[in-house]
């Protein structure tokens, strides 16, 4: 009862003010951003950072949740149904475009369900594994993988996952389907990629470019088109074999649907300034990630992705012939 009329309360402040009014006062409390993946992996990096640097524009704090599970979708569907007042956002990757097709029924309808921000990153991932895995290189693990599929097991985060996309795409190219082990993110799948339990993973360099500089894990290829200066001696899919497998991971960040206009253009604008910030470029560059331009960091930049993401990936995906209930 006492949820319902704060929310009645909520949603009645937005509709009396102007929204301009309303825009001009906002953020005026701590606001909640969702990322649908556990802590201390890459989305989660990369909205720690983010999250700081807008949070000392905006003068409120950005508070991250971690809200994991079902390959994103679950912390999806909590900021689809949050109040549209600006306090609840979400950084979500490109699973929010492959979930699309992947799950047969979702809970909230991607292209609808949310306003738009701005785009945040653009991440290449890597194909690891634990550190004493038999294979040298991305040919040696092939054949290894295609001689002993039952016994190799590859960690993702769910169907849904960069990490899910990534291994899907592995899988079909090499024509050999594995034991797939999920996770609520791939910061514990890389605990357990560490601890040997499981030998396989593709994950964003924002997770896993400090353990391949540290040898604590295996990097057969990044899925950039390039080598990338964070990890000059890792050969690019393409070099090592395997061109089919290049994908690039993006960050976005949404609100739901109604939100304000002139709240999202703030926070686009805020998010602009915050991917100029000297902590952030630098951060970025170790973890082998760049920050997007300024018109790509706007509502217009991240809606044009998603559409052709959406597009994009469904032919893909239903090729693959993998599907979620
Ligand atoms: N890298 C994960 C994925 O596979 C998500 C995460 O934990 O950030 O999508």
């Amino acid at each position: 009862m006492r949820k319902f009329s704060l929310t009645l309360a909520a949603t009645a402040a937005v509709a009396l003010l102007s929204t301009s009014a309303y825009a001009a006062g906002y953020p005026e409390r701590n606001i909640t951003m969702v990322v649908p993946f556990s802590a201390g992996g890459p989305t989660d990096t990369v909205t720690r950072l983010v999250a700081e640097s807008m949070s000392k524009d905006l003068g409120q704090q950005i508070i991250v949740e971690n809200v994991g599970g079902a390959g994103g979708t679950l912390g999806a569907s909590q900021v689809a149904k949050a109040e549209a007042d600006g306090y609840t956002l979400l950084l979500h990757h490109i699973g929010m475009a492959t979930s699309a097709t992947l799950y047969r029924k979702l809970p909230y309808d991607t292209l609808n369900a949310f306003e738009y921000v701005g785009l945040v990153t653009d991440v290449p991932m890597t194909v690891v594994a634990k550190k004493d895995f038999e294979a040298k290189d991305l040919k040696g693990l092939v054949e290894y993988v295609k001689a002993n599929a039952d016994k190799v097991s590859l960690a993702n985060a769910g169907i849904g996952a960069a990490s899910h996309l990534c291994g899907m795409l592995f899988m079909s190219e090499i024509k050999t389907p594995l034991v797939t082990v999920p996770y609520k993110g791939t910061g514990p799948a890389m605990t357990d990629l560490l601890g040997g339990q499981v030998d396989l993973m593709c994950d964003q360099t924002t997770n896993t470019t400090k353990q391949i500089k540290g040898g604590t894990i295996k990097a057969y290829a990044v899925t950039s088109a390039k080598r990338l200066a964070a990890l000059p001696d890792v050969p690019t899919v393409a070099e090592a074999g395997l061109p089919g497998l290049q994908v690039g991971i993006w960050h976005g960040i949404y609100a739901p649907k109604g939100t304000p206009k002139e709240v999202t253009e703030k926070l686009s604008a805020s998010l602009q300034k915050a991917l100029k910030d000297p902590n952030i470029i630098a951060r970025f560059a170790e973890l082998g990630t760049v920050p997007v331009s300024d018109a790509e960091a706007t509502p217009a930049g991240l809606k044009t992705k998603l559409e052709s993401e959406v597009t994009r990936w469904k032919p893909v995906i239903e090729a693959a012939g993998q599907y979620a209930d």
